[in-house]
């Protein structure tokens, strides 16, 4: 049984539709996927919307579950980290809400992430990105894109780290909301709030533990122990963890691209068998029973 709690649509920054990544996970053999696009539910209404379609469900090979989710920018001690809301109503009107201010946030920092781009003689950023993001959640990668395709770089990573990356010259810091304020949109939608990859935002072990506590503290429901192909050493310190601080474990490919062959849907492994998983809280019918006993059976390498 196989777990992808973090994914990303054409919504944000993905590149396939919401529609073509169900296919893809369900080709990779996910029986659970989770939509977590950056601050908006629209590409899981979109998909719960085509599942509910009997032509497009009887092209799909099993039956695979869409859990709603989203990934949300926040701040704890005046630094960005991203919260996952798992297992939530998309259709909850105080969530859109919020939704609807975090993308007021994005919008005002593009505005000055292409200010601060033209003073580097680079014009046009702000069309150019939202050109390129057609209607989805305006992100840096849609800047990154913008600048590889007007030849400014070589490569994405290439413009966040000569520009949009932290501490760059266009790097703009944002008004993110607290992690209690996220905490609550995605737990007053029914969701499970879950602090995205905790390895990625370069902490020292001393920062690691501050954050964890400060994330339980603020209402968080559990970490994600494993964020695509993962190094053992890094799952074994975060299980340790998610026991100390009494966090639950979650797992996920964070897949954007199907180009990003390291990153493809359903590459993260399963949980240890000693992690409690994020779906033992999740009160899901389709998940108790027999499934839950399955899912918690090592199946990957
Ligand atoms: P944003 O939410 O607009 O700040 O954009 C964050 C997204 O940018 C992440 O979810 C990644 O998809 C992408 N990203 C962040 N840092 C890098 C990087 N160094 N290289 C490539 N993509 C990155
Ligand atoms: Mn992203
Ligand atoms: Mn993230
Ligand atoms: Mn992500």
């Amino acid at each position: 049984m196989i777990f992808d709690l973090h994914t990303h649509s054409t919504a944000s920054d993905g590149a396939l539709s919401p529609e073509a990544l169900l296919a893809r996970a369900d080709a990779n053999g996910v029986s659970y996927m989770a939509l977590t696009d950056h601050d908006t539910v629209a590409g899981v209404k979109a998909l719960q919307a085509a599942m509910a379609n009997p032509v497009f469900a009887a092209e799909l090979s099993s039956p695979i579950e869409l859990v709603p989710g989203v990934e949300i920018s926040a701040a704890i001690d005046g630094r960005t980290y991203h919260i996952l809301g798992l297992w939530l109503d998309a259709d909850n009107a105080p969530l859109n809400t919020f939704l609807d201010r975090q993308r007021g946030v994005r919008e005002a920092r593009a505005e000055a992430i292409a200010e601060k781009l033209a003073r580097q003689g680079i014009e046009g950023a702000l069309d150019g990105a939202k050109a390129l993001a057609g209607g989805a959640v305006l992100s840096r990668p849609h800047f990154a894109r913008y600048l590889l395709e007007q030849g400014y770089c070589t490569k994405e990573q290439q413009a966040f780290k000569r520009w949009l990356g932290a501490g760059k010259p266009c790097d703009v810091p944002c008004k993110w909301p607290s992690a209690e304020e996220a905490i609550a949109a995605i737990h007053g939608a029914g969701g499970l709030a879950v602090l995205a990859h905790p390895d990625k935002y370069g902490l020292t072990r001393t920062k690691m533990r501050i954050l964890l506590e400060a994330f339980k503290a603020a209402g968080g429901d559990g970490l994600e122990l494993i964020s695509g192909r993962q190094d053992e050493a890094i799952t074994s310190y975060l299980l340790r963890l998610s026991h100390k601080y009494d966090l639950a474990c979650s797992t996920g490919s964070d897949f954007h691209s199907p180009e990003q062959t390291w990153a493809d849907l359903g590459c993260n492994a399963s949980l240890p068998s000693s992690a409690v998983s994020i779906w033992s809280l999740a009160s899901e019918p389709s998940l108790s029973g027999s499934l839950l006993e399955e899912a918690s059976t090592p199946s990957q390498p």
